[in-house]
């Protein structure tokens, strides 16, 4: 999977700008942070395909938000950034957590290098396997569903948005956050288009009276929960 949405966190300005502005140039959607708590929160709130961590950070320091990020089980490769020459921060990284590092200053066209290596590395550790929940099976490969031996019969959205919940069980995930992912920010928050398709997804996994996966988390969002 090529990673699209990169969650930059990076303090100095002109930095981010530069690496934000390339980003963007090469059609990555960039979240910005411009420290370490806010990192850290957007990394869960935004789910990224990539995260692009600064070590040296005000408050929380890049190597506690990689450790933070991993230890609340988030899998998303993280790239870091460290200074000239500074080996224990390299290896600090890494066993933080991180996937990659590279040193400042860099060239851009190495930056996009990494990230095009770790995309491909994430998708080459992590063949498609089918997700699982309950008795629920979901093959990114064929874009299929079962629910125990029964196929179920999916649209293009309504995949989409039964992948997220398998990819995120028993998390809420906010009518936000599944816009966002979904449909991106074109539909707004006054449509009702998520209450149509969790109906859809509802009326097509429960065909057979099964127990209720996709459950309703009052004022917040929805979850994938036995
Ligand atoms: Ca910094």
């Amino acid at each position: 999977m090529k990673p699209k949405k990169i969650l930059l966190v990076e303090d100095e300005v002109q930095i981010a700008s530069f690496i934000s502005r390339g980003l963007r140039r090469e059609g990555f959607t960039v979240i910005e942070a411009y420290d370490g708590e806010t990192g850290l929160e957007k990394a869960f709130s935004d789910l990224p395909d990539l995260i692009i961590l600064d070590v040296m950070l005000p408050g929380i320091d890049g190597l506690v938000v990689c450790r933070e990020i991993r230890a609340g089980g988030l899998q998303t490769p993280i790239l870091m950034l460290t200074a000239k020459d500074a080996i224990p921060d390299r290896v600090a990284g890494l066993e933080a957590g991180a996937d990659d590092y590279l040193v400042k200053p860099f060239a851009f066209e190495e930056l996009l290098a990494r990230i095009k290596a770790l995309g491909r590395r994430g998708a080459a550790i992590e063949p498609e396997k089918p997700l699982t929940f309950a008795d629920l099976t979901l093959d990114p490969n064929t874009r299929m569903a079962h629910r125990g031996e029964r196929l179920i019969e999916l649209t293009a959205k309504e995949y989409d948005l039964l992948e997220l919940f398998m990819r995120h069980p028993n998390q809420v995930l906010t009518r936000d956050q599944i816009y966002n992912l979904i449909w991106g920010y074109d539909y707004g928050g006054e449509s009702n288009i998520i209450e149509v398709y969790i109906r859809y997804l509802r009326s097509k996994l429960e065909a057979q009276g099964e127990p209720r996966l996709i459950h309703t988390v009052r004022g917040v969002g929805y979850a994938l929960r036995e």
